[in-house]
């Protein structure tokens, strides 16, 4: 079988340690496996996208000794894709628009809920048949997405590999879907899409075999497989690999610039200074 992996970053801030240690690890394993690595760029937030965010990843990536086919896959450029495949989920009358703003979704729980995609939405539109505007979001209706599928229990039956600690099989949870996950957003209204949604449609239609990414989207993959069995489309390997961690133990992020990748360069470090500073020195 083919080994496609991707590495597929959002330019929104500068390339931190963890994403050389993700990018690196696709690569090596691609490298074992004669495959593909493809980058994409996940640039569909306009918000927050940068030009310079973009070139940077290009010139570190470069530099840490990665190279990949081109031209390479721009979400801003495919959104006519996230369109026909939210229309698909739409037709299947399992979506609806919502024009909640985040505050009004906080105000409207005594108690907010947070869950692997942040905070859950209480269903404040999920009946109201809000006509789709551009002041409107696309929420996945959850309950009816599993219903669809043939309930709980089919949903349960549904699982995907993470290859990270051996070969381990993980079965969706319908009940953690409907009550940490809830009506997830499939399109945000500024936007016209959202991460779930594009990131599924784009390892398909690149034919991605392997997906190699952080612990900490580990959850969210429960979130893609149930849109991989929606829409029809395949389920890759996964690998939700460790965490680099600051001194503090916490997750790198991107706004966290110290742990910058080009910043290391700036001070004179070298590509396998990186590969030492993540762990991958033995390879
Ligand atoms: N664009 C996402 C990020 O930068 C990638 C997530 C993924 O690999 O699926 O976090």
């Amino acid at each position: 079988m083919a080994h496609i992996e991707r590495f597929a970053p959002s330019p929104t801030g500068y390339l931190h340690l963890g994403h050389a240690f993700s990018a690196l690890t696709a690569w090596e394993q691609t490298q074992a496996a004669g495959g593909t690595f493809l980058l994409r760029i996940e640039d569909n937030d306009h918000t927050r996208v940068r030009p310079e965010y973009e070139q940077a990843i290009f010139d570190d990536l470069h530099w840490l000794g990665l190279s990949w086919p081109t031209p390479v896959l721009r979400q801003s450029d495919n959104m006519v894709a996230y369109e026909h495949a939210l229309s698909d989920l739409e037709n299947l009358g399992l979506t609806y628009a919502c024009g909640c703003t985040r505050r009004k979704i906080k105000e409207a729980q005594p108690r907010p809920v947070y869950g692997p995609d942040g905070l859950v939405y209480p269903g404040t539109c999920r009946d109201k048949r809000l006509n789709k505007a551009e002041n409107t979001a696309i929420r996945l209706n959850m309950a009816k997405a599993i219903e669809h599928l043939g309930g709980k229990n089919q949903v349960n039956q549904l699982k995907f590999s993470d290859i990270d600690k051996g070969n381990v099989e993980h079965f969706l949870n319908a009940e953690h879907l409907l009550t940490s996950c809830g009506d997830i957003v499939l399109a945000r209204r500024d936007i016209g899409t959202a991460y779930h949604l594009a990131v599924v449609v784009d390892d398909a239609a690149q034919n991605v075999t392997h997906v190699t990414r952080g612990q900490d989207l580990f959850e969210v993959t429960q979130i893609h497989r149930i849109l991989q069995a929606l829409l029809d489309l395949p389920t890759p390997m996964y690998r939700h690999h460790r965490l680099i961690l600051d001194n503090n133990g916490k997750r790198l992020a991107k706004r966290d610039d110290s742990r910058a990748i080009r910043k290391y360069r700036e001070e004179g470090a070298t590509p396998q200074d990186i590969r030492e500073m993540v762990g991958l020195s033995d390879r």
